[in-house]
């Protein structure tokens, strides 16, 4: 069984209430890895669960110690993104939960992943996608500033559902054509003034 450790850095607090709320899953949870405490301080680990914002020292210290880096939630996702390119790691042991705060069952599934050994598919496509497919009325209309037409999707546009504007806490969508996107806002800005 592989063993997973979870580090806890700076974060509201809400991705650890998400895990903990697990209940049923937390029980998948266990039968699917060996969760390692700060008992076992320098225990090399298969998979190491990064949550909240970190630096590059912190998590080069975890890397370290892990074979795998799972990184969850939006502030660690953060973080990752603005040191990436002088971290240099290796893609193939890194994997991401995005979002604020992160999906459970999206952590499931990339922990069956990581275990099988396989890729979770990438959604190299636009909330805007998701929000089509469950036939909202898009919130630009109505003047509303979204970001979903430059923001990964996987979140099945949940936000957009409940009449919110998407903030765009899974993160930048890969090419996302931010000039357009300017224009656009831009544009609705216009629309709403005349
Ligand atoms: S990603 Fe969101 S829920 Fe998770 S720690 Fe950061 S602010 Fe809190
Ligand atoms: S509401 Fe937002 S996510 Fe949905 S289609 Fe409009 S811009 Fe895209
Ligand atoms: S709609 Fe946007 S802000 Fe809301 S969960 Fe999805 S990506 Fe995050």
């Amino acid at each position: 069984m592989m063993k997973m450790k979870i580090y806890h850095f700076d974060g509201c607090g809400g991705c650890q209430l998400a895990i903990m709320g697990m209940q049923h899953d937390m029980l998948q949870l266990f039968e699917l890895v060996q969760l390692i405490t700060d008992n076992h301080k320098n225990e090399q680990v298969d998979i190491g669960l990064v949550i909240g914002h970190y630096t590059e020292g912190m998590i080069k210290n975890i890397l370290g110690c892990c074979d795998k880096l799972l990184i969850i939630g939006a502030c660690a996702h953060q973080s990752y993104t603005a040191i990436h390119e002088t971290l240099g790691i290796e893609e193939e042991r890194l994997y991401f939960v995005k979002g604020c705060p992160l999906s459970v069952d999206e952590l499931i599934h990339v922990i069956h992943c990581i275990i099988n050994g396989v890729r979770p598919k990438e959604k190299n496509y636009p909330v805007c996608v998701s929000c089509k497919e469950n036939e909202n009325i898009c919130l630009l209309l109505k003047g509303m500033p979204c970001k979903g037409p430059i923001t990964q999707a996987g979140c099945h546009a949940k936000c957009i559902g409940k009449g919110v504007p998407c903030r765009g806490c899974r993160g930048l969508l890969k090419d996302a054509r931010l000039d357009v996107y300017e224009t656009i806002k831009e544009n609705v800005a216009e629309g709403m003034k005349g």
